[in-house]
């Protein structure tokens, strides 16, 4: 990354503009589009307005002077100015960066910076009272208690004067007929508390507090620079970060710590609450309306001192940031695919170099990418070796399924089962990873042998034994689950092919019928508080044995967790991507660190059909870094990444043969370019997705190719007819 940040483009700065000003709007447009501002109206740099479009008025942001190509006689005119902060000059910039870097058009990636619906409209207002100077003619005792309580000189509604003085609201509301009370307007909202900078921090071991010291420094110089802080499951990064945060608070500047969304959990604000006394503003997709609207205009404002957020915070307005944290930085979830490609970790390092700040990439099992950032020294390192106090890392070993097979149409090792049984027998708690929801991930005829598929995408039918059902997990298609084979009608004849966690519920409940379990995926926990309730129990102790998707892999600290069993360790290693080892170790490695947290020590066991494989030897021998360097090493002989570049591009339509003809077209186009090859068209593996036919392109190219450049010299000039889409994806970590 850190070779684009000198090619910033150089944006205009927030100083008043001309009669004409260009205006950014936020939908698919390449470009801002100038308008002429009215006569005694006052426009800024970044003032959101209201402009017309066709026959439509829409909010934009003005992006700086009119670009001239249109005769100022001949442009619409600005309708309105938006009361609310302008959108900061670094918002701004880093919008055009993405919007360069992900080859998107401009107003796309501004639809992510003001997707907060109603942020923009005027806060609304509650007239609320305060003590004036004039008395009643007529006193009575009860207006005589509510002057009194009104008498600390702060504002309140009819209601809470009313009930404080223990009178009825007419009473209050004749004081104001009376020019006793007085109005005034206060906002509806609850307003954010301030995190303490110097609230309840903990004793930080001296390997902890020389890291901490070393981000502090980094923090109160407030200039660029990206520091990983690598540090095993537990050895207190976040404590380290949090102190990272206090100091940017000290200084007044505002924070943002950006996690995967599924790490974003009430354990984790609760933890910043107990170190700086409130809890942090939040900002992630299963927010309310009216919440993210509340937080959107607080970051604006100024108001919101620190948020903890996924991914779209990092588009937040924020006008006085001073420190991103990017926890769990490997993790594939800061990549958004749809829409505009982005990675929200690299952009955050974007955001922080136009800011002048630093941040900090927080992780256990840093990506390959980060590393190599740090070993080349673009990226600083800080190394943490030791778990906190008296917990030690999990030991590891990996259970041979050719010697130590499941009987017949089970999945658990007995070498697992036995040490099951144990925990059991301990009191301790055991924790079952499969990263399959559902029942069974592929439906079979015994007859035919037909495989259930869904209608719309090449995918097969995943079975969800509690609800009944065959879904789709790419389309979100779902049938009853029929009795009679589709193809041969074979009654009776459909079996279930492989496990999913629903389905390794059913074995533990046989094995250990006497077990508390809890089956954590996000099919049979809907909503964040049904997610709180599930870990809370948990910490209660009052679950034996959990049986988890990935969802139970991240950031959870449960003390009494010391056996962590992964039902098929060599699941993520079967799609065979250029990220598939490093992923599967992430991963993995992540889930082996749930175990042995507090003073029990944990133990992990691996089932797998290949243990000589080297993700497993890694696992096994906890060599993380030798692992790392084998898999650079692997990448640099064939130029992949982060030695090499890749672009995906995916041509799709609903109809087959217009998506061929597209593809062979493009085919034909391709630019020659010194360093690049252009592999494809070729079926994507997700060859149906939603009905659309798809087909792929993979773009590679040396590490110094513009491949920016490349893309627009290919595709800017290509006609695409409406119904087929290209999508471009620089840095690509899907390649379905
Ligand atoms: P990581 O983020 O590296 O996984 P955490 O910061 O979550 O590690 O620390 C693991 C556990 O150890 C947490 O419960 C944390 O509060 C505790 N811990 C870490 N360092 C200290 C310390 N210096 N004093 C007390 N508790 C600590
Ligand atoms: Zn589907």
């Amino acid at each position: 990354m850190a070779s684009e940040i000198s090619t910033i483009p150089a944006a205009s700065d927030g100083a008043i503009v001309s009669d004409t000003v260009s205006v950014l709007i936020p939908l698919a447009l390449p470009k801002p589009y100038d308008y002429k501002v009215p006569v005694g109206m006052a426009v800024r740099a970044g003032d959101y307005v209201v402009v017309p479009l066709g026959s439509q008025e829409l909010i934009g942001v003005v992006w700086g002077a009119g670009s001239g190509e249109v005769g100022h006689n001949r442009l619409k005119a600005i309708v309105e100015v938006i009361d609310a902060p302008p959108m900061p000059e670094v918002l701004r910039r880093l919008v055009d960066w993405v919007a360069g870097y992900t080859v998107s058009p401009a107003g796309s990636v501004l639809r992510l910076a003001i997707r907060a619906p109603g942020a923009l409209e005027p806060p609304r207002l509650r007239t609320a009272y305060r003590l004036g100077d004039v008395r009643p003619q007529r006193m009575t005792p009860a207006r005589t208690r509510a002057i009194e309580v009104a008498g600390d000189g702060f504002a309140r509604t009819v209601r809470e004067l009313a009930e404080e003085a223990g009178v009825s609201d007419s009473v209050v509301r004749g004081l104001v007929d009376a020019g006793t009370f007085l109005p005034v307007d206060i906002p509806t909202e609850a307003p954010f508390p301030d995190p303490n900078p110097d609230a309840q921090g903990v004793v930080l071991s001296a390997e902890q507090a020389e890291a901490a010291a070393r981000l502090r420094a980094h923090v109160d110089a407030q200039h660029f620079v990206a520091v990983l802080l690598d540090g095993v499951t537990g050895s207190g990064k976040t404590e380290v970060y949090f102190e990272a945060v206090a100091a940017a608070l000290t200084q007044g500047k505002q924070v943002l710590i950006l996690l995967p969304e599924i790490a974003l959990t009430s354990q984790f604000l609760e933890r910043f609450e107990k170190r700086f006394g409130c809890r942090p503003a939040e900002w992630h997709s299963d927010l309310a309306t009216r919440e993210r609207r509340r937080v959107w205009r607080g970051v604006a404002e100024g108001r919101v001192p620190v948020v903890v957020g996924a991914r779209s915070a990092l588009f937040l307005p924020f006008p006085d940031l001073g420190l991103i944290v990017v926890d769990e930085e490997h993790d594939a979830a800061f990549k958004q695919e749809d829409g505009v490609a982005y990675h929200a970790r690299d952009m955050a390092v974007v955001r922080a170099s136009l800011g002048k700040f630093p941040i900090v990439l927080s992780s256990a099992t840093p990506s390959l990418e980060t590393v190599v950032n740090a070993e080349q020294g673009r990226y600083e390192a800080v190394r943490l070796d030791a778990r906190h106090g008296v917990a030690v890392l999990p030991e590891v070993t990996a259970i041979d399924m050719r010697s130590n097979p499941p009987e017949r149409g089970r999945w658990l090792s007995p070498v697992l089962v036995t040490e099951i049984a144990k925990a059991l027998a301990a009191g301790e708690q055991s924790m079952l990873f499969l990263n399959r929801r559902g029942y069974a991930p592929l439906t079979l005829c015994r007859t035919c042998g037909h495989r259930i598929e869904c209608p719309q995408c090449s995918a097969w039918l995943v079975e969800h034994r509690f609800r009944r059902e065959l879904a789709c997990h790419h389309c979100g298609y779902s049938a009853p689950v029929p009795k009679a084979c589709p193809s041969c009608g074979a009654e009776d004849a459909l079996v279930a092919c492989g496990p999913g966690v629903e389905r390794i519920a059913e074995e533990v409940a046989e094995l250990f019928p006497e077990a508390r379990v809890a089956v954590v995926s996000s099919d049979n926990l809907r909503g964040p508080s049904a997610h709180e309730a599930v870990f809370a129990g948990i910490e209660a102790r009052e679950v034996d044995i959990i049986i988890g998707t990935q969802i139970v892999a991240k950031g959870h600290h449960f003390p009494w967790l010391t056996l962590v069993g992964v039902v098929d360790a060599d699941l993520g290693l079967e799609n065979g991507d250029l990220r598939a080892g490093e992923r599967t170790f992430q991963l993995l490695q992540q889930v082996a660190g749930r175990a042995g947290r507090a003073e029990r020590p944990g133990r992990v066991f691996l089932q797998s059909w290949m243990p000589e494989h080297g993700v497993m030897r890694a696992l096994v021998s906890g060599k993380r870094d030798e692992f790392l360097a084998r898999e650079a090493a692997a990448r640099e002989r064939v130029a992949l990444p982060p030695y090499g570049r890749l672009v995906g591009v995916v041509v799709s339509a609903p109809d087959a043969g217009l998506a061929q003809r597209v593809a062979r077209e493009m085919a034909r186009l391709v630019p020659r370019a010194d360093d690049v090859s252009v592999l494809g068209p070729a079926p994507a593996p997700l060859a149906l997705l939603r009905g659309r036919t798809r087909l792929r392109f993979l773009v590679k190219a040396g590490r110094s190719v513009n491949v920016q450049a490349f893309i627009h010299a290919w595709l800017d000039d290509m006609k695409i007819p409406n119904a087929v889409r290209v999508s471009v994806d620089i840095d690509p970590y899907s390649f379905m």
